[in-house]
C-alpha cells in the first residue's frame, strides 16, 4: 500500500495508511463530523491526509444538492432577506427552524467509505413541507472552515 517516496514530513519515517475513527468541527451554525477518515501516518503518529482532493469530496457530499439530494432554499431581494423553498419555489415566510443531522457515506478509492454528518439549523416550507438548509451561499465556505478547524484540532495535516 505505501509507495514510495512518501515519508513524514516532521520526522522523515515511512507513512502507511491508517484510520481515524472520529473527528468535528464547526463554522458559522454548522457542525461537521467525520467518522473512519482515511490518513497516512508514521510510526510517531503524525497524520495527513491521502491527498488533497479528498476535502473537496467530503464538501461534496454535503453541500452539492444533487449529490446530496438535500434541498436548500434560494435567498433573493435586498440582502437575500426573501427565502424562497428549494423544492417548490414558494417563499417561506415563517420556516419553522429546528436542528437536524444529515448523514451520508463517502465512498473512498480503498473500497471503505467515510460517514459524513452535518448539523444545522432547517427551515420547514409550509407550502410543500420540504425540510431544507436556511442559507445556501454561505454552505460551501463554512463547511470548509469546520472541516479545517477539526483537521486542525486532530493534528491532521491536509497538504
Ligand atoms: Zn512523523
Ligand atoms: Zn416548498
Amino acid at each position: 500500500m505505501t509507495s514510495a517516496g512518501k515519508f513524514c514530513a516532521l520526522c522523515k519515517r515511512p507513512l502507511q495508511p491508517a484510520t481515524v475513527s472520529r473527528l468535528s468541527g464547526e463554522g458559522g451554525g454548522y457542525k461537521v463530523a467525520l467518522e473512519s477518515i482515511p490518513v497516512m501516518a508514521c510510526a510517531a503518529n503524525h497524520m495527513r491526509l491521502i491527498g488533497p482532493e479528498f476535502v473537496g469530496e467530503a464538501l461534496d457530499a454535503v453541500s452539492k444538492g444533487e449529490l446530496s439530494g438535500v434541498y436548500a432554499a434560494n435567498q433573493q431581494g435586498f440582502l437575500g432577506r426573501r427565502t424562497h423553498c428549494g423544492k417548490c419555489g414558494f417563499e417561506i415566510v415563517n420556516g419553522i427552524t429546528k436542528n437536524r443531522e444529515f448523514r451520508t457515506n463517502l465512498p473512498l478509492e480503498s473500497g471503505a467509505s467515510m460517514q459524513i454528518t452535518l448539523s444545522a439549523p432547517w427551515i420547514r416550507c409550509a407550502t410543500c413541507g420540504a425540510e431544507q438548509l436556511p442559507r445556501v451561499t454561505d454552505l460551501p465556505q463554512e463547511v470548509i472552515n469546520a472541516l479545517t478547524r477539526a483537521f486542525r484540532d486532530a493534528k491532521i495535516g491536509i497538504a
